[in-house]
């Protein structure tokens, strides 16, 4: 196993988007577990939307007191192909897991069973790629096994479901996006906390007009004219070629209209190649399309202003835990037209800050309203930043860690 490095952030920079009674609560839980050990582990330091969460919430819980590592297991191209399969196939797609899955899975897991659990008062687990961790660790002493689970296993592949739930027991407790996403999971405990974005990042903080203007030149389109985007991993259930397709039937009556699709490769995602490369083939020579990835150096700030400048941010999701790309647009005052799953309609209220669709059809014709009424965007931006402000920043979800900790341990 790996040791993750974070860089340090101060809890005070931001007091400024919480109100005194949420400040005054953080501050309380944090002195009352003060020097807690915790350690997070999960799959992949980059890429994804865990990572991009515990980049932020491991430094803050250090700063407000707690003594907090986080660690990524180490897997070979086979193991993190196995744990994609399983990924897929707990959001419903149809497979088989064989015995040959189990013992790569197994083996994988014990090379990385090198962690000293007893060291811990709390150790969050993060998604199935370590879930059977606490199989092959001696010495459990008296620590507190969370698992966070960040997909949608309510409507699941049974084989697979039924291989998870067999790790379930040794947990303390559960976290889930929505409590039904546990579905048939025997959790002991069971907490609900969806995740958050970090309003100081250079993913979501205001850029400068340089760096917008810098951010832009890497994007290489032109922001006199309209563009609507997509950030997602290359991934069938983000449904890119859907996003194609919509932009496609809107370019007819939008004739300078750009589409930004914007992916990045995880290291524990070796799909994103094949899907990447047909979504190349798909877009074809048109040049009004840019297919951009971290591999164009396309990173954090300019994500942030393809979010920030667009007249739309679509994200057309078939399957989804949360989308953390929603609650990203949506801060800058962007709305968003948004599949109507997962955690997608807990942030897009319906007319209000963006639309929820549930087809193509429908994706074409919300996008059409907002790029035809500059009124309507603003109204909706303002309404999706204030969501965000309400529910999906970085500090409620500090809170609700620090509250399940305090029930872990007392
Ligand atoms: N992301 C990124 N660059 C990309 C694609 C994605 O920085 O090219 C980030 C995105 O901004 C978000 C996270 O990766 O913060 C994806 O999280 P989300 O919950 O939307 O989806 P997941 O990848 O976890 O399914």
């Amino acid at each position: 196993m790996l040791d993750v490095k974070t860089t340090y952030k101060s809890f005070e920079n931001y007091a400024q988007f919480i109100s005194t009674t949420d400040y005054d609560e953080i501050r309380e839980l944090s002195q009352e577990l003060e020097g807690l050990r915790v350690l997070h582990i999960n799959a992949t330091a980059y890429g994804g939307g865990v990572a991009e969460i515990l980049h932020t919430l491991v430094p803050l819980m250090q700063d407000i007191g707690l003594k907090v590592e986080w660690k990524v297991i180490e897997g070979t191209q086979e193991f993190f192909e196995f744990t994609k399969r399983m990924h897929n196939a707990l959001q419903g797609k149809e497979d088989n897991l064989t015995e040959a899955d189990r013992n790569l899975f197994y083996e994988i897991t014990k090379k990385n069973s090198d962690v000293v659990f007893n060291d811990y008062d709390v150790i969050v687990i993060h998604d199935p790629q370590p879930v059977a961790l606490p199989k092959f660790v001696d010495n459990r002493g008296s620590v507190k096994l969370v698992w966070r689970c960040h997909i949608d296993t309510s409507t699941p592949n049974q084989q697979f479901i039924n291989f998870i739930d067999s790790f379930m027991d040794y947990y303390d407790a559960g976290i889930f996006t929505l409590k039904r996403y546990a579905g048939q999971l025997k959790v002991k405990r069971l907490y609900e906390i969806p995740p958050s974005i970090d309003p100081l990042s250079d993913k979501n903080r205001e850029l400068t007009d340089e760096e917008l203007k810098e951010a832009i030149n890497k994007l290489k389109i032109d922001p006199s004219k309209p563009v609507i985007t997509q950030v997602s991993r290359f991934d069938p259930w983000k449904d890119p070629k859907g996003v194609v397709d919509v932009y496609r039937s809107l370019k007819v009556k939008y004739p300078d209209l750009q589409l930004l699709l914007i992916g990045s490769m995880a290291t524990d995602d070796p799909e994103g190649w094949e899907i990447y490369e047909d979504l190349l083939r798909y877009v074809g020579m048109d040049y009004d399309i840019r297919v951009l990835s971290n591999l164009n150096g396309i990173g954090n700030i300019e994500v942030n202003a393809a979010q920030k400048i667009s007249q739309v941010v679509l994200q057309k999701s078939l399957r989804e835990g949360f989308a953390l790309t929603v609650s990203e647009a949506l801060w800058k005052g962007t709305p968003v037209v948004g599949g109507n799953v997962g955690g997608i309609p807990l942030q897009i209220e319906h007319e209000n800050n963006g639309y929820l669709v549930n087809n193509i059809e429908e994706a074409i014709r919300y996008t059409d309203n907002l790029l035809a009424d500059a009124d309507l965007r603003k109204r909706m931006g303002l309404e999706g930043k204030e969501i965000v402000r309400s529910k999906f920043l970085i500090t409620r979800h500090l809170k609700d860690y620090l509250k399940l900790f305090r029930d872990m341990v007392k």
